[in-house]
């Protein structure tokens, strides 16, 4: 475990209101509770096993981060957890957020989110934003996303991609495409979308990857061809172990599938999801991979090293963390 701690990791599946802690949730809670006494009423999970509705939680915390100095706060929270848990690299994600009572705007949302990454982000660690679209969305939502996009990388903050994300029995791609491709097309922004994550989404699949996405969120269910295509193409997966036995779209530990991209050889980088919601650290992944797998300590350190190749950043900024990955391994050999 510790071990698992200390290792310099990867973190690029990680949406900021799945990410909250039971501290943060509780801190929250006291600062609001005065405005809103239903919010003590609330259990917070403190284990997995004493979770049972996500639908819920996830309800109660968007009333926790309904304003921006909430949110400022969480994310920073956010920051300082994965720091202390050993990451040096962090995408976080979120879908933009209005709420009229308290004045927050989706614009004003992301502006938070990004000053504060900015200007609160900790010492030995970097973190970017990936923006996330609903597959709720309308077509016009989604494009007024990309327009937050494109504006907060104009004034020089680190927006480095878009998600799609949300209910996958919601919705679908082929409704936002024209959004995404604008994402490429003006933005040149890398995309990662949720990539069939249950059964009843599989039929998209043909149409997700016709757009080229840089990486894919899960990749939980593949098909002949659409394992040739990820294979041939090597695109990334980002796996999310605990969050996918939790929310049962893995039946076991054992039956992951990133047993079967470790022994292709295909990349991958070990997530969250959502930390807060699933009680699990990226170290503990780390962790579970290990004791599932039997990845010994060298296996652990080639898969966060390998990450690196699939972080939505130039050839210089990977470069700058492969260094600081071999300094870690001299130190530590
Ligand atoms: P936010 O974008 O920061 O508000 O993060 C929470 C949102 O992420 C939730 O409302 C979900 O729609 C989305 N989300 C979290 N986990 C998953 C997942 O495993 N698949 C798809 N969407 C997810």
């Amino acid at each position: 475990t510790d071990f698992c701690v200390q290792l310099p990791k990867i973190e690029v599946h990680a949406h900021i209101n799945g990410s909250l802690s039971p501290q943060t949730m509780r801190a929250l809670v006291a600062r609001k509770v005065d405005m809103n006494p239903e919010l003590a009423a609330f259990e917070i999970p403190d284990s997995l096993d004493r979770i049972d509705d996500f639908f819920s939680l996830f309800k109660f915390i968007y009333q926790l981060t309904d304003d921006e100095v909430s949110v400022a706060f969480a994310t920073q929270q956010i920051m300082e957890e994965f720091a202390a848990d050993g990451v040096r690299y962090l995408e976080l994600r979120t879908t933009p957020r209005a709420n009229s009572a308290k004045g927050m705007t989706k614009a004003s949302y992301i502006d938070t989110v990004l000053t504060t990454i900015a200007t609160k982000c900790p010492a030995g660690m970097l973190t970017k934003l990936i923006i996330s679209i609903d597959r709720r969305n309308t077509l016009e939502e989604a494009q007024y996303t990309v327009d937050l996009a494109l504006k907060a990388r104009e004034c020089g903050f680190p927006i480095v991609g878009v998600d799609l994300c949300g209910d996958v029995m919601k919705g679908s791609f082929e409704a936002l495409r024209p959004a995404f491709e604008r994402a490429r097309q003006q933005g040149q922004f890398p995309l990662t979308l949720h990539f069939n994550e249950v059964k009843e989404n599989m039929h998209e699949a043909p149409e997700l990857l016709s757009i080229y996405p840089e990486r894919l969120g899960h990749a939980t269910l593949l098909d002949d061809p659409s394992r040739a295509i990820i294979y041939e193409r090597a695109v990334p997966v980002e796996i999310c172990m605990t969050s996918n036995v939790f929310s049962k779209t893995v039946p076991s530990y054992e039956d992951h599938h990133v047993k079967e991209l470790l022994e292709e050889g295909h990349p991958f980088i070990l997530c969250t999801d959502d930390k807060g919601v699933f009680g699990s650290d990226l170290s503990n992944e780390y962790v579970l991979a290990a004791n599932t797998f039997g990845l010994n300590r060298e296996q652990l350190f080639e898969a966060s090293f390998k990450s690196i190749d699939a972080i939505f950043a130039n050839n210089e900024t990977k470069d700058q963390l492969r260094a600081i990955w071999g300094a870690w391994k001299n130190q530590h050999q």
